[in-house]
């Protein structure tokens, strides 16, 4: 059985509590929400905080308000995420992405705020201590001291070993769901709060993911008002449609004015060590057409750079995500997308 490192525990009540606790304890203190990533990532040495701070009784973070924008709480579940009747046909893209994250009984205790800040992934690092002992760590991972060594850029990286970073993988669901409808989030600490886009929470960094502060709690998500014209999906390939994290997930929010694209936002996630954003000013002003959206695709899916350290043979997950960002599009102008999935699925699995 894999034990977790000893760490001491607080459980404030409040959230200026919680941000005064993560100020005072400094670095090694880390926030505990659901404890669906950080649990194991404990018991795998991939991180050994000193102190655990949970957020478990922070009923602020479950609220949910709407005006003309909504706001979820950092703290709701991803299955209360699912059941927001306020997210409204129009942020479907949110819906579909908390509902496919992990499993029912996992998605009972996982929050929001914790899949925007899960920890990046690779092969050779969501392993246990002694797999990454045997291949002497690697620069995301720790040492044996138990000192992470995302301070210093030594060691190996097995995925690209000439390469002086790490290229962990953003493996959130909701991020880029998230990012298509415009998100923003608001940071708390113990100096203040401020609120920012969701996309510059993110550094393209496999080690050093997030922008924010150690001592920074995430504590809502607002999503803008979407009027008239609007709708959004999410498509996520992965191994088991029951459970599997990402190789690829499509967020992507148009505003249509009768069948003319007026806005649009695609996002890619576990593409890259951040969600990427792609330009989709060449979608603007006509309808969805098939050349459109095929040459759109084939452009969009350039940034996607897969590297050989999630599932799947490379070369086929970037075939995959023109097939994809194209199957988004067209479910987004009302193709049938269970026709447009059954098709992506059986492109032949060969080098191109
Ligand atoms: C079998 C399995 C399958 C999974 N499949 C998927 C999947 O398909 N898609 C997917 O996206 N994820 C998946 N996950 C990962 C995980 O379950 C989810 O990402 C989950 O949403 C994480 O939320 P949590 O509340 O459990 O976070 P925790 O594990 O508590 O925390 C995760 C990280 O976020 C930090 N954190 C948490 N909340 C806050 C906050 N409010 N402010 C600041 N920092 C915070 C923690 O310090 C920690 O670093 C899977 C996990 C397992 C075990
Ligand atoms: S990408 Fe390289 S450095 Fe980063 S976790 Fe994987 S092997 Fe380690």
């Amino acid at each position: 059985m894999m034990r977790a490192p000893t760490f001491r525990y607080h459980a404030p009540k409040s959230v200026a509590e919680a941000a005064k606790i993560l100020r005072e304890e400094g670095p090694t203190a880390k926030p505990l929400a659901g404890g669906t990533d950080l649990v194991p990532n404990l018991k795998r040495r991939h991180q050994t905080p000193s102190v655990l701070v949970s957020l478990r009784r922070l009923d602020e973070l479950r609220a949910v308000t709407s005006g003309g924008e909504l706001t979820l709480g950092a703290g709701l579940n991803l299955s209360a995420v699912t059941r927001t009747g306020e997210l409204g046909p129009a942020r479907r893209a949110l819906t579909i992405a908390a509902s496919k994250v992990a499993t029912p009984h996992i998605r009972n205790s996982a929050t929001l705020g914790g899949n925007l800040c899960l920890d990046t992934r690779c092969n050779y690092y969501n392993q246990n201590y002694e797999w990454r002992q045997a291949i002497d760590f690697c620069k995301k991972a720790p040492g044996p001291d138990g000192t992470a060594k995302q301070e210093v850029t030594v060691g190996t990286c097995w995925v690209a070993p000439s390469s002086p970073r790490c290229w962990a993988v953003s493996s959130s669901d909701t991020a880029p769901a998230l990012i298509a409808l415009g998100a923003e989030v608001t940071l708390v600490s113990a100096e203040g709060e401020r609120r920012i886009p969701l996309h510059e929470l993110y550094h393209d960094d496999g080690m050093a993911y997030l922008t924010k502060k150690h001592d920074e709690l995430l504590t809502a998500v607002h999503l803008p008002a979407l009027g008239e014209g609007w709708k959004s999906t999410y498509w996520k390939l992965r191994r088991r449609g029951s459970f599997d994290f990402p190789v690829l997930g499509v967020g992507a929010a148009f505003r249509f004015e009768g069948d003319v694209v007026a806005e649009a936002r695609v996002t890619l996630g576990a593409v890259a060590s951040y969600p990427v954003s792609v330009p989709t000013d060449e979608l603007l002003g006509k309808p969805l057409s098939d050349e459109a959206i095929e040459a759109f695709a084939a452009g969009a899916a350039r940034p996607a750079k897969p590297l050989d350290n999630t599932d799947y043979h490379l070369s086929w997950r970037k075939r995959m995500c023109t097939a994809y960002i194209a199957g988004a599009l067209k479910e987004l102008r009302g193709d049938p997308p269970g026709l447009l999935a059954r098709t992506a699925a059986r492109l032949p699995i060969a080098a191109s």
